[in-house]
């Protein structure tokens, strides 16, 4: 998304002073595109259902509009303290950055809105004293919502002002059509509502019409995925899975990935999988899945946008398909069904690691698996080049991949008008050298350590979300008190797979692959830059390096030891 240039700046649109200020401390110079339709007309009281995609700069678009009403709600002598905005979002994790976002633009006026998230705590009772003290902006996900509205541990009727429905169409197909309508009954006959959407399905539409009062409809000309010179998008037909490894291998082992990086699989074994493979080669990376508890899963995202985290190893599970319109058909029967399934597996329905969250200096994404849809992969390579970032997403595909890839690679095509998926040019030729090590870190990891793997983790971050729980309550500032990278060792590491000997180094990287390594670690990742959602990669803004290959043919590496 490059915030593009509008005359009514922030400064013209007559915010609060308080607000001005926090959106200078993000460095925020103009208004996005959304930004720049939408708050003029919130602040005026207009509905609106707005065509957003994350990494639009959609949660501004609606925050400081909504931000703005309560401080001018609550200006006068003696307002009585009521819940007078409700945020609804599709999963924990996206809930917890929107609040992350409200409580950043409400820096400098923090005593006055109090913003409650309900997706932190699982417990609806230890949620009940927050809301006992009716706090200006709710935010959860409909189903929590509704939960407490049944409780009557929250009360909206005669207080509610402002509704927003973020990521509308991603609260319908994770199937909370149903929860929506019934909490609907709950608000007042008049209210301020903005919907925002990354598309106008009809499902989106019928939501409309029940939610939206005489709405302007925003759609900002915006593609789907910032222009090729912002975000760099490669694919890579390898042809064996050991190819696949091999190749990641290469990538991490040499600095040929510059940056930090999320990379996608497709199911939680795999997710495993990758973490010990990684760990064979002395590589920490974090597990992101539906498996864990919620709390650690909002810890990670925190602590990776953080900087402490290189790499994050996320598992993009199919959302079931859930029949949306809301009006229609009974959402809640088929979700009911949907939802226990996915429980019964362990796995929280209310995960959506993929979707809408903004994981901040990505430098590239690595789709380990091909997406099974062109929504998937969007949502999965949205996750870099975020704001005016540079990134690069590579897509590793096997045979039984290709088709998959092939749909993805016409549909982007069709789309933009021109191919935007290229040819990864990269000969496996010259990382043969490393094949032996790939092979036996492949070795170790075995189905029945994956299997051990992920029993530990869960188990082990089943404690750390009860020291989480009871160390936040005591200090609400420190989020550095856990690690999630640390290794779990079920399969033997093998020391020697941690360093790469020079003779294994392709010749055309020699000299480079360690400077680089060295150099990653080093890059910082704070102060203004973080702010504004991370330090630019460095140099061509292409974090793949490809080998120069094509005239010279890869000298013969050395033999490896056994
Ligand atoms: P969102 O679409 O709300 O998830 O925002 C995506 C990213 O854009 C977030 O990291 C925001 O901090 C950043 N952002 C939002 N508004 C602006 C702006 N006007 N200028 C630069 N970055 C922005």
């Amino acid at each position: 998304m490059a915030a593009e240039a509008t005359p009514a700046g922030f400064e013209h649109m007559g915010l609060d002073p308080r607000l001005l200020r926090a959106v200078a401390e993000l460095g925020w110079a103009t208004p996005t595109a959304i930004q720049a339709q939408a708050i003029p007309l919130a602040l005026e009281g207009r509905d609106l259902l707005a065509r957003a995609r994350t990494g639009s700069g959609k949660t501004a678009a609606y925050s400081l509009p909504l931000l703005q009403h309560l401080l001018r709600a609550k200006a006068g002598p003696a307002v009585a303290q009521a819940v007078r905005a409700l945020v609804l979002v599709p999963s924990k994790e996206l809930g917890q950055q929107v609040v992350g976002s409200l409580r950043q633009l409400a820096a400098f006026c923090a005593r006055d809105v109090r913003v409650a998230d309900l997706c932190a705590q699982s417990d609806l009772d230890a949620q009940r004293p927050v809301l006992m003290e009716k706090p200006d902006v709710v935010v959860g996900t409909p189903g929590r919502v509704l939960a407490h509205l049944g409780a009557r541990s929250l009360s909206l009727r005669s207080s509610l002002e402002l509704l927003v429905l973020d990521e509308a169409d991603l609260l319908l197909a994770f199937g909370f059509g149903d929860d929506i309508r019934a909490l609907l009954c709950h608000l007042p006959k008049i209210y301020q509502a903005l919907l925002m959407s990354a598309t106008f399905s009809p499902d989106v539409e019928a939501l409309n019409e029940l939610v939206l009062h005489n709405p302007v409809r925003l759609c900002p000309p915006e593609p789907r995925l910032p222009g090729s010179c912002q975000l760099r998008q490669f694919a890579l037909r390898c042809g064996t899975e050991e190819d696949k490894f091999l190749l990641l291998c290469a990538l991490l082992k040499l600095g040929l990935l510059r940056g930090r990086a999320l990379l996608f699989v497709g199911t939680l074994a795999r997710c495993y999988r990758l973490k010990l493979f990684l760990e064979q080669f002395g590589i920490p990376a974090c597990a992101l899945n539906s498996e864990l508890p919620a709390r650690s899963r909002c810890h990670v995202i925190t602590q990776f946008n953080r900087g402490l985290y290189d790499y994050l190893v996320a598992t993009d599970e199919e959302v079931p398909a859930v029949p949306a319109v809301p009006s229609k058909q009974p959402p809640r029967r088929k979700r009911k069904a949907a939802a226990p399934a996915a429980q019964r597996q362990g796995k929280d329905p209310e995960y959506g690691v993929a979707r809408g969250i903004d994981f901040q200096n990505v430098a590239a994404v690595l789709n380990f698996d091909v997406p099974t849809s062109v929504e998937s992969y969007i949502h999965r390579v949205g996750r870099t080049a975020r704001a005016d970032n540079p990134g690069t997403a590579l897509t590793l595909a096997l045979p039984d991949e290709y088709e998959a890839l092939a749909r993805i690679e016409d549909a982007l095509a069709e789309e933009n008008g021109q191919s935007t998926l290229q040819p990864y040019k990269f000969s496996t030729e010259e990382i043969e050298s490393l094949r032996y090590r790939c092979r036996d870190a492949m070795r170790s990891v075995t189905k029945q350590a994956v299997k051990e793997a992920r029993l530990r983790e869960i188990k082990e971050e089943l404690l750390n979300s009860e020291k989480l729980k009871s160390h936040f309550e005591d200090n609400p500032r420190d989020l550095h008190v856990l690690r999630h990278d640390r290794p779990l060792h079920p399969a033997i590491v093998k020391p020697e797979l941690r360093h790469v000997p020079d003779y294994l180094v392709p010749p055309s990287l020699r000299g480079i692959a360690k400077t680089d390594l060295k150099k990653r670690r080093r890059l910082p990742c704070s102060g203004a830059s973080r702010r504004r959602g991370g330090s630019r990669p460095r140099g061509t803004g292409n974090p793949l390096q490809s080998f120069k290959y094509a005239q010279r043919r890869a000298r013969r590496p050395p033999v490896p030891p056994s």
